[in-house]
């Protein structure tokens, strides 16, 4: 894990006219990678994000502690095919749902990501969350803000160096671990994970092996390949491409405004200067400069080491890092905020409002369908899945009161985590239901059962020698399920 120190780096991103297109902010001319020490970010969206940040963080630590009627209030145990979501028990059956529900969410991420470019980047995406707001936090608390590490970098290994850097690297093993535990309870449940860990960890050496590499992987993404992660590998990142327009809301810098960019001197003389001629002529060149001053403070803050002011760039990841530090810089020299801020092209260069495009709209009209079939399906979700099928190979037949018998088989799957008591009831005869080898169907909690039972019907009801009959499934008073099948007959 070397770290490449550049000090042409800052001079390499901010001198203007470098081909930036021509390669990538962390890459050098020769082809190694440029360390990226962005300086510590401070300010009204660096404040909104860690609130977001850290409350999307205490979700993800406390969600898996959370019981509901004794089970995990969230779990995906993708082993025994279980899924818990808020309380509710999900099964392989209920597949079908899931599906419509992830098409729904790729839509979503289409359309979000048309209307507000890469915000989920910047405020939701774990990949940032932890970069930014916790290893990078830890490594500015034990080796200073960008310069001091740079200098820590470049000094040679001594004891407090060796210390820093133990320290460090121990805080980004542990934290990577927990992190790991964590996301290892949403499949295991957190007593899974505490038996495994704590309990009877020689019974789980392969989860154990298992856990301790996806953590080193996490390790060694925080600690070594960090941006790299956004820039080179995130697929969605790559999709901005495809999914931006000119309408899309993405951090941007107000050319219009910031350029011709200049440092300030100028203004400062013209200030302090008491020469007439002299100043006519600093008002001259101040009035043909825009109010970027030049002062690189945009791009000493990127932690993808990009110079936002030349426009959208595949590696900007939305911090809103850069937004800040100008804010900062034009309070001081008493310009209005926002050179650089949330807005799109269109708005930057033609001063046009946000327009919602025949694209936005095609993709909203398909988004409402899919969510519209899914919430259906999710509204008439029944807690019990109930398969009810004529027993195979067998016949009516005509019992001593004269009325007519079928056969059939039934399997139950109970989708909640209480025993049912099922009973039967036909919708439109008065039939009667025995059930074969026992006195009643009780369903256990998350579990199946299969039986078999006779329905007998009056002969003066059936109209057909096919009759289409529905049996309703009750829990109690409560209707839990429907099924139709067909009922056989002697015929009229
Ligand atoms: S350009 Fe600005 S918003 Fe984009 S990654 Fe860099 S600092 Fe963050
Ligand atoms: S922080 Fe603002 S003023 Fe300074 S270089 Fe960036 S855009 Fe220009």
């Amino acid at each position: 894990m070397t770290e490449n120190i550049d000090d042409s780096n800052d001079k390499l991103i901010t001198e203007t006219g470098v081909s930036y297109r021509d390669r990538v902010s962390n890459i050098d001319t020769s082809g190694k990678r440029i360390w990226i020490y962005p300086t510590k970010p401070s300010g009204r969206f660096h404040r909104a994000r860690l609130f977001v940040g850290f409350s999307l963080l205490a979700v993800f630590f406390i969600l898996p502690f959370i019981k509901y009627k004794g089970q995990p209030y969230f779990l995906i145990d993708v082993i025994d095919r279980k899924f818990i979501l808020f309380g509710s028990i999900w099964f392989p059956h209920d597949f079908y749902i899931f599906a419509i529900g992830f098409l729904s969410f790729a839509v979503f991420v289409v359309l979000f990501t048309a209307i507000f470019g890469r915000i989920f980047c910047g405020w939701a995406c774990p990949q940032t969350i932890f970069m930014e707001l916790v290893f990078r936090k830890i490594e500015y608390f034990i080796e200073g803000n960008a310069n001091k590490q740079k200098s820590l970098a470049k000094s040679p290994w001594n004891l407090s160096k060796t210390l820093r850097k133990m320290i460090k690297h121990l805080f980004f093993i542990a934290i990577a671990f927990i992190v790991n535990s964590v996301l290892l309870s949403y499949i295991l449940s957190i007593d899974g994970v505490y038996n495994m860990l704590f309990v009877n960890p020689s019974g789980y050496l392969a989860g154990i092996v298992a856990l301790s590499v996806v953590s080193l992987a996490m390790y060694i993404n925080y600690s070594w390949f960090r941006e790299q992660a956004c820039t080179f590998v995130c697929p969605y990142g790559r999709l901005q491409s495809v999914l931006l327009d000119k309408n899309s809301i993405i951090v941007a810098y107000d050319d219009k405004r910031g350029e011709p960019r200049g440092k300030v001197k100028g203004e400062k003389r013209k200030k302090s200067s008491e020469s007439e001629n002299h100043n006519s002529q600093l008002t001259i060149n101040n009035s043909e400069k825009g109010d970027c001053i030049d002062c690189g403070a945009c791009v000493r803050v990127c932690p993808t080491g990009i110079d936002i002011r030349n426009g959208l760039q595949l590696e900007c990841v939305n911090c809103t890092a850069c937004i800040d530090a100008c804010d900062s810089i034009m309070d001081s020299i008493n310009k209005p905020r926002g050179l650089i801020k949330y807005s799109s092209i269109s708005n930057i260069e033609n001063r046009q409002k946000f327009r919602f495009t025949p694209r936005l709209a095609f993709y909203s009209i398909i988004l409402v369908a899919l969510l519209s079939v899914f919430f259906i399906f999710l509204i008439s979700r029944s807690p019990v899945e109930a398969t009810i099928l004529r027993a195979k190979g067998s016949t009516f037949f005509i019992n001593e009161k004269g009325n007519v018998v079928n056969i059939y088989t039934v399997k139950l799957i109970n989708k909640s985590f209480d025993n049912m008591d099922i009973k039967f009831v036909t919708e439109d005869f008065s039939g009667k239901f025995k059930i074969i080898g026992k006195d009643k169907l009780v369903v256990k909690a998350e579990e199946m059962l299969e039986g078999t039972f006779l329905l007998e019907i009056p002969r003066k009801e059936l109209k057909s020698s096919k009759n289409k009959i529905k049996i309703l499934l009750f829990n109690g008073k409560d209707k839990v399920d429907s099924e139709k099948t067909i009922f056989s007959g002697p015929g009229i």
